[in-house]
């Protein structure tokens, strides 16, 4: 591990904690199946974990993703030119084709798969992810379900990490809206992870319910949804 990453976790916690003393800091990078960053607080020590596609990455990139990490640990906003600045290289071809020739190498089993026959429910993440949580969200195995059940519109299990979405929505009459805001529904889910005892339960906490008031239609979503 170079000084040059830990430097750059240094200015940027100056940055947004000028009076506070720099904690210990571990970065590490990690082979994560996509491009996940995750950070921990314990005992005062800060746990990075990098996926290993940034190892290599400008020093401007992972200045960003730096302040993005920092950022959410200590619940301060997150600056817009960091943020776009790591979605641009995420985005960027380069890293993609990486990206998807590790997930070959690494690749997992499907059950159905995320690619129905009008939606691609990785994408619908991604496009999620990048709108909603800054890219930082670790995507889970996305699938259809085997059935066209009605009883489970979707749920995230937490066992398995995955997230089920019914074959009802893989449809060209389901609005874009519609799909995307079940698949946002379970990503905070994902985000909100429910402690389980017993039977399944779909517990929705005040935190997830005003998260989930982000979503720009979710009246027109819901409503397209009772239609069902
Ligand atoms: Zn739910």
């Amino acid at each position: 591990m170079s000084d040059q990453i830990f430097r750059i976790f240094q200015e940027n916690f100056r940055e947004l904690r000028p009076r506070a003393p720099i904690p210990e800091i571990a970065v590490e990078f990690f082979p994560f199946s996509n491009v996940n960053n995750t950070i921990r607080l314990r005992n005062n020590k800060l746990l990075v974990r990098l996926s290993d596609l940034l190892e290599g990455a400008p020093d401007p990139v992972l200045s960003a993703i730096a302040h993005i990490l920092l950022a959410k640990i200590y619940r301060k906003p997150i600056q817009r030119e960091p943020a776009a600045r790591y979605r641009r290289y995420v985005s960027s071809s380069h890293l993609r084709e990486k990206a998807h020739l590790i997930k070959q190498i690494r690749g997992r089993k499907r059950i159905s798969g995320p690619q129905g026959r009008v939606y691609d429910l990785e994408n619908i993440f991604e496009e999620l992810n990048r709108r909603f949580f800054h890219g930082l969200l670790a995507r889970p195995q996305m699938t259809w379900s085997e059935d066209r059940a009605r009883s489970s519109l979707g749920h995230y299990d937490p066992a398995h990490n995955t997230i089920v979405i019914s074959r009802v929505f893989d449809h060209h009459r389901v609005p874009t809206y519609a799909i995307e805001y079940i698949v946002y529904h379970e990503m905070l889910h994902l985000k909100y992870p429910v402690r389980l005892r017993g039977t399944r339960r779909c517990v929705h906490s005040a935190e997830f319910q005003a998260e989930e008031q982000n979503f720009p239609q979710l009246g027109k979503a819901k409503e397209f949804i009772r239609g069902l």
